[in-house]
Parts: structure tokens; sequence; C-alpha cells
């Protein structure tokens, strides 16, 4: 692969990061979010830097990816969020000792038809207020019920969401909290004790959640969950940097247009560098025109419209040459979260576009 493209994958980074989840919450046990290709950071390249950072477990959204990460042989246990997905799954994940967050009654059926002998170690959702998943809570006496007559079956504690940890200060967080308490103190005797709320912003902002299970995911790749305020402001380090370069220059006179649609005319005379990126690669094509970049280690602005593969820069005032290297986000460049928020959304979109034809490295 000679385009000079990559997305670098700091080991260094992910392992401050899982630092920040123990002192934030020296109490509760890990579970590393890694679904969606560790949010576009490459499963296979984190997930074994997780573990050897002391991750106690790690969290997917499917069986799919459950067996990508199997077949790294991490010995952490793996659980599928929102699993099974289908009767057929059962079976199989039963086989690799996944853990199931059981949600939905369709779901319990399932077990008892395909293994009601089998042994399976269980999380019960219990809906808190965000109204996605899990049990009302009024249901969860009938739901423990139920699964008292597989002794196979252990539930390793209830599972909840936060829905506006991002807002920390939200009374909403509070309430939830309630909520869970209460099932906590009505079933803990049903289970092992595992229970688990907390997602990043529970973990850096509301310790109340945090109970036995912390599943942090977005504050492991030294992003933040809070809008205005970037991961390194609050003590993460970024672990993408994605990089690119010049590989082509040109002057434009007074009056030339640039890119598709024309969109952009030259109101002087200036120097336009060509990148080798694009939408393609999952660099979004809204962020165009005067979204910041970095060149040679300088800012600078893009120009114009993304191409799919391609993309340009104002070079007027930067110093770079062909070949020059370029940050597009990131470590290095423009923060995931300043990108995102330019963009009208959050860093956890940003992260989970970058396409599979960029190549992720792992970096020291
Ligand atoms: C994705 C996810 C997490 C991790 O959330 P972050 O905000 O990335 O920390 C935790 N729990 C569940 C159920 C999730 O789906």
């Amino acid at each position: 692969m000679t385009r000079p493209m990559v997305a670098e994958i700091s080991a260094t980074a992910l392992r401050h990061n899982v630092a920040v989840v123990r002192q934030r919450a020296p109490h509760a046990r890990i579970m590393a979010a890694v679904k969606a290709n560790a949010y576009g950071h490459d499963v296979t390249l984190c997930a074994p830097v997780l573990a050897e950072a002391g991750v106690d477990a790690f969290a997917v959204a499917s069986l799919e990816e459950a067996e990508t990460l199997h077949a790294l042989r991490l010995e952490r246990p793996i659980c599928i969020l929102g699993g099974p997905f289908a009767a057929e799954e059962v079976r199989n994940a039963a086989a690799r000792d996944y853990l199931l967050v059981i949600h939905e009654q369709r779901q319990l059926r399932w077990l008892e038809t395909h293994a009601a002998d089998v042994a399976l170690r269980l999380f019960v959702k219990v809906d808190t207020g965000m109204h996605r998943l899990g049990f009302a809570p009024d249901r969860l006496s009938a739901v423990f019920a139920a699964l008292r007559h597989y002794p196979r079956w252990r539930v390793l504690g209830l599972m909840s969401h936060l829905a506006r940890s991002d807002t920390p200060d939200d009374l909403f967080n509070r309430q939830q909290a309630d909520v869970f308490a209460e099932a906590m103190a009505c079933f803990d005797g049903s289970t092992a004790g595992q229970h688990s709320l907390a997602n990043s912003g529970g973990v850096l902002a509301l310790p109340f959640t945090h109970h036995r299970w912390v599943r942090p995911g977005l504050m492991l790749y030294g992003l933040s969950p809070f809008a205005g305020r970037s991961g390194s402001e609050i003590g993460l380090q970024p672990v993408l940097s994605w990089r690119s370069a010049v590989v082509a220059t040109r002057n434009l006179t007074p009056g030339d247009w640039l890119g598709y649609g024309a969109t952009w005319q030259s109101p002087a005379h200036c120097r336009v560098g060509v990148v080798a990126a694009g939408y393609g690669d999952g660099y979004p094509r809204h962020l165009g025109m005067g979204a910041p970049i970095t060149v040679a280690g300088q800012a600078a602005r893009i120009l114009g419209r993304v191409s799919m593969d391609m993309l340009s820069v104002d070079l007027t005032e930067v110093q770079a040459e062909i070949d020059a290297p370029v940050v597009l986000m990131g470590a290095g460049g423009a923060a995931v979260e300043v990108l995102a928020a330019r963009l009208g959304t959050i860093p956890y979109e940003l992260s989970c576009r970058i396409q599979a034809r960029v190549p992720r490295r792992l970096v020291p």
C-alpha cells in the first residue's frame, strides 16, 4: 500500500486511557466497549493492548464481533451487549461462553428452547429511563422467576444504560441511578451482584453509577463524551492520528475556480495542495470548506469540496511542498471532537466513519 494514508493507533494512549478509567473507578472492573471495530480504531489492534493494560472484559454489539474478538485469544470474557439477536445464536454464544444481555421476553424463550440444559452467563437489562432496551422494573420479578428454573444459568447482575451521562449535572442521571439502585436492592440475591450502569460519561463524572462493572468505550480512545471539552482537556490522550500527505500543489491566479461544482473562486494569487484523502476514506464531505487540517505541522484550511479520494488545502500561508505530511484528525492535528462539533455530530460517529480501505497501524 503506497497511497500515503494511515490511521495510526497509539498503544501508549490506549494504556494511558485505561489507567484513567482505573483511577476514576478504582473499585470497578472494566468492560471495554470495542463494538463497531473499536469505534473505527481497529479492534484487532486495540483489543490486545487493552487486555495487556488490564481491562477485565470486552463488550461488543453482535455475535460476529464477538467471534472476531474471540479469534484474538485474549482470554477475557466477551459480552454481547444486545444479544442474542436470533434463536440460532444462543447455542453458539453458549459454546463460547459469551456473556449475554437479556433485555426482551423473546430472548428468554430462545434460551429456554435452545439452552435449557446449557451453562450460560447472563446480565439482565433493566430499563431505567432511556426506553431503548431493557425490561421495565416492574417486569423483573417475572423475569427472575422464569430464570430460576434453569440452574445452569447464572445471572451475573443487572445492567442498564445512561441516557444523559454526556451532561453529568442533569438530574436525569440521578433518577436513572435511583431506579437502578431500587432494582439492585430487590434482585441482588438472585444475581452474582455484578451490576453495571456506567459508560464513559458515568466513569468520568458520575461515581454513583460505577457499581461492579464499568463499560467505557469512547474514553478508551481518548475522546470526550462531553460537548465543548476535548479528551485532552479532561486528561485523556487521543489514540487516533489519521494521516495522509500532499500529492500535488498548484498556483491559482485571481478568478480561478477550484474543485467539483467549482464552488470556490480564488480571490488572489494562492497556492493549493491536494491531499490524498476524501469521503471514500470516511473524511466527511460536509466538513469541506474551511475545516481545520494540519499540513507539515502547520494549521491550514480545506478549500472547496471534498472529493472521494482527494481534498484541497490552502497552502498560501503554509510552508509545505509535495509529500508534506498531513494530519486529517486526531493526535497532531484537529481534535476529533472539534471536527465532530463543526459537523453537527459526535466524536463517536466520526471515528466510526473511517473506512476499511484506510490502513490502521499500531504505533508504540
Ligand atoms: C457503547 C456502549 C457503551 C460504551 O459507551 P461510551 O459512551 O462509548 O463509553 C456502554 N454500554 C452500552 C450498552 C453501549 O452500547
